[in-house]
């Protein structure tokens, strides 16, 4: 009896051990990912880079991603769908210039990874998945992972999400073909939208609304999935 409670209490120490050692090594290639991937390439809002340096990219891929979590690429996460590039990620929130207490719309919910970078730099964010079991998965995940300032809509995001509607910043983490009139209308006059537009080559654009119309920006090429139309 006590052999075995010692070889349960060993087994446990191991495990713990094993885990720690784990997310100490996925510590150091985040760190590294930040300095190496986005501090020489011009991501220089130190906001930004916080969120970066937190939020644990590797929960957000299939465990069997987990040791390419840090990569410069995006990745696989299931239905034919990518989590973008942690470059992009970065890159799309500098350029939405956003503040503390501003309310932003995510079309393209996918990990929830983009989401939850905003979470810590805004008060409210809002995101819409069309692919209901991404939806699903990304609502439960950023429950657990404890945040409360995100919810996750199972939607197409042509429409928006008028209930929170209007918002200070929209980004767009899929493409359409042009930019879509309904989020338009659903930003703040002096809102910001990053938005890649295109459907073989596609551009990222930065469009700010103002009373007489949008402004619209060229930022990079960029590739992302294609923004779908639902059937309804
Ligand atoms: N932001 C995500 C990655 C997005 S990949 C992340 O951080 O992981 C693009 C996502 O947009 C895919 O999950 C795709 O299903 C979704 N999508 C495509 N068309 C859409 C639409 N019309 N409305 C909402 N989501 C859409």
């Amino acid at each position: 009896m006590i052999k075995l409670l010692f070889s349960a209490l060993i087994a446990l120490v191991l495990t713990n051990s094993g885990i720690a050692l784990e997310e100490s090594v996925f510590e150091l290639n985040r760190q590294e990912m930040v300095k190496t991937q986005l501090e020489t390439r011009g991501i220089t809002d130190a906001k930004v880079l916080k969120a970066m340096r937190k939020v644990k990219r590797h929960l957000f891929v299939p465990t069997h991603q987990f040791i390419s979590a840090y990569n410069d690429s995006p990745l696989p996460i299931g239905y034919g769908q990518t989590i973008s590039q942690p470059y992009i990620v970065a890159y799309m929130t500098q350029a939405a210039r956003l503040f503390p207490d501003d309310r932003v719309l995510e079309i393209g919910t996918g990990s929830g990874y983009q989401a939850a970078v905003l979470a810590e730099l805004v008060k409210e964010v809002y995101t819409i998945e069309i692919l209901k079991p991404l939806a699903d998965t990304a609502r439960v995940r950023l429950e657990e992972l404890g945040y409360r300032n995100i919810k996750v809509k199972h939607g197409d995001g042509y429409k928006g999400w008028k209930e929170y509607a209007p918002y200070d910043a929209i980004i767009v983490t899929a493409a359409p073909d042009e930019v879509p009139e309904e989020l338009v209308r659903q930003l703040k006059v002096g809102g910001r939208m990053v938005v890649p537009i295109g459907s073989f080559f596609q551009e990222l654009y930065l469009i700010t609304k103002r009373e007489s119309g949008i402004k619209q920006e060229l930022l990079l090429p960029v590739v992302f999935v294609p923004m779908i139309h639902s059937s309804d």
